[in-house]
């Protein structure tokens, strides 16, 4: 019995000024595959280690992952999935499929990629095969996506640190479903609902709530997979909004009921999501009264994890001219300040402009004068629960710049800002600063938490800003909570 698998990852964020290329994917085909996913904690890494452990023959078709920007190119991703389509095609005659996607896609004239690949990916091995799915947490559900999968597998965490054990799930329930254990009866409600990331974690508060419900119907077995998605509230297309989707074993009207039930649910907490933001001036003079540190700044406006380029200078422009009492440090997005700043080269001082490059409506650049202290090639592993764990990846060259206390470390290209390993891996320990600013709405909490000693989610301008009424919405399907407040909605 052969079982595909592929791994194709972009939140797209359609308001971000950065669109995404095929290079951004680093995609890899066939056997290499295997060589990136085995044994890592992703959902490919969980699916991979329960296929195999249970003998099965595992057909690597690509896997892709990009950061979080606007929307794909549109020759770019005809060329990335195109090349999915043909391996698939190659593969010969095959049993199952088991995909691991983002379900938040978008590129060039395409509003869901997830739903359109599925579609692809049908054409080629009919409608008869199962064809399981995993997606994080922020997926925005299409009828498209409902239509070609077998069932739809979301993560249970916020921080996401569950993605080993959603593709392990996923892979169980493919197992079940390929020896007739379980006959997957898969239904869904879609919500006219945007909630704010900052306030979404699954371990508290009113979303902690809904996925305790799903965890319980599943613990109970009650369903097969039981999923809830407050999707990532920056895309501007049609069939926007928050969903569940419940899977049962041969029960329709059941996984209906308990589809309607947990939307309700959702819908009736809706107002408990909204978050308190602080400026950020006032959130530096406050962690600066505080004894001790680290105290963490959560720059959600400008997050990587969340589409925004990583260029604001909302922070970064209070940080240098703060009385700072200890070492700060911040992630920048800079690709002319690392070139300009590699010519120069360590222990050289100089006097440049920072940040504001891609976002320039949001944020100006700031003018600074630091040293030097370190060139790197922008290489680094990720060891925190999260994404892509124990997976190399790059940030382009990268450079750690000293203004006063400010430790700058500057990239040409984006990454993820919520495993420390970030910065420790350019010689800065998070543990010993004063202040760090993370870009990050809540991811970062999972490994951050445990160090710091207070939490500021500051109040800057940018491209994932929570305050959702401020975007020019023009597509976007209204009514939708809470761009109009009044709306009802009977799940
Ligand atoms: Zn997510």
């Amino acid at each position: 019995m052969a079982i595909a698998i592929a791994s194709l990852h972009q939140e797209s964020n359609t308001f971000s000024p950065v669109r995404t290329r095929y290079e951004d994917f680093d995609p890899v085909f066939g056997a290499a595959v295997l060589e990136r996913h085995r044994g890592k904690l992703t959902e490919t890494g969980g699916i991979l280690e329960v296929l195999e452990n249970a003998g099965r023959s595992v057909v690597p078709i690509g896997a892709a992952w990009a950061i979080t920007a606007n929307r794909a190119v549109r020759a770019d991703f005809t060329r990335l999935i195109d090349e999915f389509c043909a391996r698939l095609e190659a593969a010969g005659k095959l049993d199952a499929i088991a995909f691991d996607m983002h379900g938040s896609m978008t590129a060039e004239g395409e509003d869901d990629v997830e739903g359109y690949v599925l579609e692809r990916f049908r054409r080629i091995v009919g409608t008869e095969i199962p064809i399981v799915v995993t997606l994080d947490l922020h997926a925005n559900v299409t009828a498209a996506m409902m239509r070609h999968a077998t069932a739809l597998v979301g993560y249970h965490t916020y921080p996401h640190v569950d993605m080993y054990e959603t593709g392990a799930k996923a892979a169980r329930l493919l197992l079940g479903i390929l020896d007739g254990r379980i006959q997957p009866a898969m239904r869904w409600r879609k919500i006219p609902l945007i909630v704010n990331a900052e306030n979404s974690q699954s371990s508290s508060g009113p979303f902690g709530a809904l996925i305790g419900k799903a965890k319980e119907w599943e613990a109970a077995g009650k369903a097969e997979a039981v999923s809830v998605f407050p999707v990532q509230p920056w895309m501007d297309i049609p069939e926007m909004g928050s969903s569940v989707v419940v899977v049962t074993n041969g029960d329709e009207q059941a996984a209906d009921r308990r589809a309607a039930k947990l939307a309700a649910r959702f819908w009736n907490t809706r107002r408990k999501f909204e978050v308190k933001l602080t400026p950020p001036k006032e959130a530096i003079a406050k962690a600066l009264a505080i004894d001790g540190g680290p105290v963490v700044l959560a720059e959600s406006s400008d997050s990587t994890g969340s589409g925004s380029p990583g260029d604001s200078t909302g922070v970064l422009k209070h940080l240098v001219r703060a009385p700072l009492t200890g070492p700060a440090a911040i992630f920048l997005v800079d690709p002319e300040a690392v070139a300009k700043l590699k010519a120069a080269g360590v222990g050289a001082t100089v006097k440049l402009k920072l940040g504001g490059r891609f976002d320039t409506k949001n944020s100006k650049a700031v003018e600074v004068t630091g040293r030097v202290r370190l060139l790197s090639d922008g290489r680094w592993t990720a060891r925190a629960r999260g994404y892509n764990t124990g997976i190399e990846t790059s940030m382009g060259d990268t450079v750690v710049f000293e203004v006063g206390q400010v430790r700058i470390l500057i990239a040409e290209r984006s990454a993820m800002t919520v495993d420390p390993e970030l910065f420790r891996s350019h010689g800065i320990d998070p543990a010993w600063c004063k202040i760090v600013v993370v870009k990050s709405p809540n991811g970062f909490r999972a490994a951050y938490e445990p160090i710091a000693r207070k939490i500021f989610v500051v109040d800057t301008p940018g491209v994932s800003s929570a305050n959702l009424g401020s975007f020019r919405w023009k597509r976007i399907t209204r009514p939708i909570y809470p761009l109009d407040p009044e709306i009802e909605f009977t799940a």
